[in-house]
C-alpha cells in the first residue's frame, strides 16, 4: 500500500442501543448502532428492538418505505 493516502483502518469499539458492545474494524474512531446480532429480531426473535423508533425508523416514514419484512 501506498503511504499516506489510505485511511487509517483499526480495529474500533462498536456501540450498539441495546447496551452491548463489540470490535470491529473500520476507519472511524467510534461506532454507535441501534441494532446489533445480540438484539436482532433475526437473532432474538422479538419484534421489540426493530420498532424502537430510532433514525432509521425516521428515515422510512420520512422516505415512505415500508419496514415490514418481504416474504421469503
Ligand atoms: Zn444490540
Amino acid at each position: 500500500m501506498k503511504a499516506g493516502i489510505h485511511p487509517n483502518y483499526k480495529m474500533v469499539q462498536v456501540t450498539c442501543a441495546c447496551g452491548n458492545s463489540f470490535e470491529t474494524g473500520s476507519v472511524k474512531k467510534e461506532i454507535r448502532v441501534e441494532t446489533c446480532s445480540e438484539c436482532h429480531p433475526f437473532y432474538t426473535g422479538r419484534q421489540k428492538f426493530a420498532e424502537a423508533g430510532g433514525r432509521v425508523d425516521r428515515f422510512n416514514k420520512k422516505y415512505g418505505i415500508k419496514t415490514e419484512q418481504p416474504q421469503q
